[in-house]
C-alpha cells in the first residue's frame, strides 16, 4: 500500500515515513502545499495524510482539489487545535478523517489502517485467498500452517495482490501502489520480485494463485 504524506514540519514527515516504512508500506513525501497536490493528483496512492497548514497551499485546498479530480482515495488530515478551520470544514473538504496534533504514532496507525481496509473487509487484518492467509498487522504469511518468510517488499507486493483477486494487473499498477516515486520504471524488478513470491508460495502447490496474463500483466487467485 503506498502512502503520500504532505507535512511541512521535517521531524513529524521524517518521522511518519520510517515508522510507516516500518510497518510495510510504501511511502512518498511532499513538503509544501504545491508539491502536495501535484503528486497527490498525479499518481494513484492507497491512502494521503495530509496536515492542514502548509506553506503555498492549505490541506484543506489540496483536499477540495484531489475531489474535484475525481479521486476517492481516503485522506485523513492533521491539524493543529489553535486553526481555525474546524474538523467540520475539512470534513465537508473532502477528508474522512482528521488527528489533532499532537497525536500518537499508533492513533494514526489505528485510523490509516481503517481507512485502507473500507469497504472492502471492514472486520478483519488478515486476508485470505485458498490456503494462503496475510496478517496485514503482524505482517505474517502462512500457507497452510507453515509460515513464509517474505522480504518486505515482497509482502507489500503479496498484499497488493491479495487485495485485488481476480483482477487484471498490469506492471504499471504494481509499481504505482507497490514502489515508491523514485522506483525506475524500466527495470525488471516487478518480475524479479513476482518471480521470488511465485517460488514461495506456489513452487510447491499444485493450485497456483499467481497466474501471467500474457501482455497485459498478472491475476492472483485460482
Ligand atoms: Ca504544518
Amino acid at each position: 500500500m503506498r502512502i503520500l504524506i504532505v507535512e511541512d514540519e521535517k521531524e513529524i514527515l521524517n518521522f511518519l515515513k520510517v515508522s510507516l516504512e516500518a510497518e510495510c508500506f510504501v511511502v512518498d513525501m511532499a513538503e509544501d502545499g504545491e508539491g502536495g497536490s501535484y503528486l497527490a493528483r498525479t499518481n494513484d496512492y492507497d491512502l494521503i495524510i495530509l496536515d492542514n497548514m502548509l506553506p503555498k497551499k492549505s490541506g484543506r485546498e489540496i483536499c477540495e482539489e484531489i475531489r474535484k479530480d475525481g479521486k476517492n482515495v481516503p485522506i485523513l488530515m492533521l491539524s493543529v487545535k489553535s486553526e481555525t478551520t474546524t474538523k467540520i470544514d475539512l470534513l465537508n473538504a473532502g477528508a474522512d478523517d482528521y488527528l489533532t496534533k499532537p497525536f500518537s504514532f499508533e492513533e494514526l496507525l489505528a485510523r490509516a489502517r481503517a481507512l485502507l481496509r473500507r469497504p472492502k473487509q471492514i472486520e478483519s487484518e488478515t486476508i485470505r485467498v485458498k490456503d494462503l492467509s496475510l496478517d496485514t498487522k503482524k505482517h505474517l504469511a502462512k500457507k497452510g500452517d507453515r509460515e513464509i518468510y517474505l522480504t518486505r517488499k515482497e509482502f507489500i507486493l503479496l498484499e497488493y495482490l491479495m487485495r485485488n483477486p481476480g483482477l487484471v494487473l498490469s506492471r504499471g499498477m504494481i509499481m504505482e501502489h507497490v514502489w515508491d516515486m523514485h522506483a525506475d520504471p524500466f527495470s525488471n524488478t516487478v518480475e524479479s520480485h513476482i518471480l521470488n513470491i511465485r517460488k514461495k508460495i506456489d513452487s510447491k502447490s499444485k493450485i497456483k494463485l499467481i497466474h501471467t496474463v500474457p501482455g497485459r500483466g498478472y491475476k492472483f487467485g485460482t
